[in-house]
């Protein structure tokens, strides 16, 4: 039984060397720095030898204490990057803007020639791939994995560093800074290692990962500027879960490949995802998918569980990057469970670093479908009649007595394990799709939706006068809102619209976005209201969900008067469906809407979308 006591004061052990009789050397030289002057110089130089020294081609420059149950502290982390940094001139910690616990979100680019720009790096024909760590904190195996991963393959453990030849990797040490600074030993209730870790919030207390398109935190923004910057071909996100009971130690969440253009879906499905199962079950950790079933029941199969793009994988999908999550198994103990991430990693980067050229290739093709692609899926559900079948290891599900309250509680037994074959359900169809405009036009008003868009990349045009345009709008005719908050927002869901053309005027700097560039995918997943994590459903566009005009009962009865007698053949219809209808003959009020509704009058803002659709090709007047 673990002793909870002791937890709490176990977290923060340095780790990084032992330096107690070198900083007294070094105290004792800043207190008589100028009489010491020469003999400093001369001290740091053998000093910076005995260090180059010390640290012959093969040895480990950092010390990590998985093995005994702890995970690094954010302060730990970045100075063991700085470390690996210093040391070799092939790695860089680089900083990308401000988390919003204030402190930068760091990168670390591990470039075999000493190349640390992106574009340079692309034209070179190497492979990016990037790691992000800790976006949860309280599950940290990726923290310690990545670190023990860039450790290793930077000292060329067991030739390693043959994979950097045509490979870039990019690793952020630690994603959510705030969470990782807010450390205890009592964050993770169903977790019993390691002894100590973050938290899931954020700085701001948001969930990062539900923060991808909607870009609420600063964190996000930064993430970003490293993603549209770096491109990456391939990405992972390391996390951990108690969704489930079974015998693995680690499990994968693959980018559902419908999601890709099929070149590159198809590549996915067939080659790079069988692949890393089989290297997974090679070594000491064999992978599943993660375990995500319904009817409590893992025998009558599990579904690939689909990423949209709030989630970092999904998010990674609009730019045709390979995407996956490690999710390791919270029951399992910590220093395996790094170890698992770990040979991830390395079967990650093996992978991509074998068949580069292929992922390379089939990227370009399915980049270049994507400018020319017309419509696109904006949902997509389960097909229950097709499934993949797979082993499973597993524990017996029971309805057992809980040792805490002595009362029946479902769960899963321990010493009744099983191996049997279940339905993989990994194949979905699209339900909803959507043919692309040619371009979209923003109104500049919308500057929050339109700064997110910036930062991603996306070209966008400010008009360059005044203009009055045809173009399809939405009017919005029901939907429903989440009564309760989900992180800051409520949601919108089962939107009910429909489309209509009409004559809109727009003006000089308002921005017109063209669907015929490598963003295309992030475009129409944001700015149609209908897919999954469009900017409306995140509440981005809600103010024009009301109406600012409006009529009072008996305010306006003198223009409706002027109206009727203005325009006799609506004053008939009206006079028509008084007579029809009793009930309407009797509503006052009713009568006024008639009027209000059916006519010039009714705000025809209330309920339209503000995005534009044009669905010709038209020469409008842009600037740069
Ligand atoms: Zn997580």
């Amino acid at each position: 039984m673990r002793n909870i006591g002791n937890r709490r004061n176990m977290g923060n052990k340095g780790n990084i060397g032992n330096t107690t009789s070198l900083q007294y050397l070094l105290q004792l030289i800043t207190t008589n720095f100028n009489k010491l002057l020469p003999i400093t110089i001369i001290f740091f130089v053998i000093i910076t030898s005995c260090t180059r020294e010390n640290n012959k081609p093969g040895e480990t420059l950092i010390q990590l204490s998985y093995e005994e149950d702890i995970t690094p502290s954010y302060y730990e982390i970045i100075e063991m990057y700085k470390k690996l940094a210093k040391h070799y001139p092939q790695a860089k910690l680089l900083e990308y803007g401000k988390t919003d616990a204030g402190k930068p979100l760091h990168l670390f680019v591990i470039s075999s020639n000493k190349d640390f720009d992106p574009v340079s790096i692309r034209k070179d024909n190497k492979i990016i791939v990037l790691i992000n760590n800790g976006i949860h904190p309280g599950e940290p195996c990726g923290i310690d994995a990545s670190l023990q991963f860039a450790d290793d393959i930077l000292r060329n453990k067991n030739g390693m560093a043959k994979y950097l030849e045509n490979t870039v990797i990019c690793i952020i040490p630690v994603y959510n800074v705030g969470g990782c600074l807010n450390r205890s030993a009592w964050h993770r209730t169903g977790q019993t290692s390691p002894k100590e870790c973050g938290y899931r919030g954020n700085a701001k207390n948001l969930d990062l990962n539900r923060d991808f398109v909607k870009m609420d935190t600063e964190n996000a923004k930064a993430f970003a500027t490293i993603f549209r910057k770096w491109k990456p071909d391939v990405f992972l996100d390391t996390h951990t879960t108690n969704g489930s009971e079974h015998q693995y130690t680690i499990t994968l969440i693959p980018v559902q490949p419908d999601y890709y253009p099929k070149v590159l879906g198809n590549f996915f499905r067939n080659e790079m995802v069988p692949a890393l199962y089989e290297k997974m079950a090679e070594g000491d950790y064999e992978m599943i998918p993660y375990v995500s079933y319904r009817n409590r029941s893992v025998k009558k199969g599990i579904y690939l569980d689909v990423q949209t793009p709030r989630f970092s994988t999904g998010y990674a999908s609009l730019f045709n990057t390979l995407g996956f999550m490690t999710e390791n198994h919270v029951y399992k103990d910590f220093p395996d469970r790094v170890k698992s991430a770990y040979n991830f990693i390395k079967a990650l980067v093996e992978f991509t670093s074998e068949n580069g050229d292929e992922i390379s290739e089939k990227r370009k093709l399915a980049n270049r479908e994507l400018l020319t692609q017309s419509e696109f899926a904006l949902d997509f559900t389960v097909d229950t009649n097709r499934f993949d079948t797979i082993i499973f290891k597993g524990y017996e599900a029971e309805i057992g007595t809980s040792p805490v309250t002595g009362l029946e509680r479902f769960g899963f037994n321990k010493n009744k394990a099983f191996e049997t074959k279940i339905p993989f359900y990994q194949y979905y169809y699209p339900t909803k799709i959507i043919k692309k405009p040619e371009m979209y036009i923003i109104p500049q008003a919308w500057s929050e939706v339109i700064d997110r868009i910036k930062i991603n990349s996306i070209e966008m045009f400010p008009l360059k006068k005044d203009t009055i345009l045809e173009v399809e709008v939405y009017y919005f005719d029901d939907h429903e809102n989440s009564v309760r908050a989900y992180n800051g927002h409520h949601l919108h869901r089962n939107i009910k619209l429909h489309p209509e053309m009409q004559k809109v005027q727009f003006f000089e700097g308002d921005y017109v976005i063209l669907l015929n560039q490598e963003g295309n995918k992030y475009i129409v997943e944001l700015l149609e209201p209908e897919s999954h994590d469009s900017f409306f459903r995140w509440n981005f566009f809600d103010p024009c969900l009301e109406s600012r005009e409006y009529f009072s009962s008996y305010g306006f009865e003198e223009n409706a008067l002027k109206y009727l007698d203005e325009h006799p053949k609506f004053k008939a219809e009206f006079e028509k469906k008084k007579k029809e209808d009793k009930e309407f003959a009797s509503n006052h009020r009713a009568q006024l809407g008639y009027i209000y509704y059916n006519t010039e009058w009714a705000d025809k803002r209330h309920n339209r979308y503000p995005v534009a659709r044009i669905n010709k090709k038209m020469k409008l007047p842009l600037g740069k």
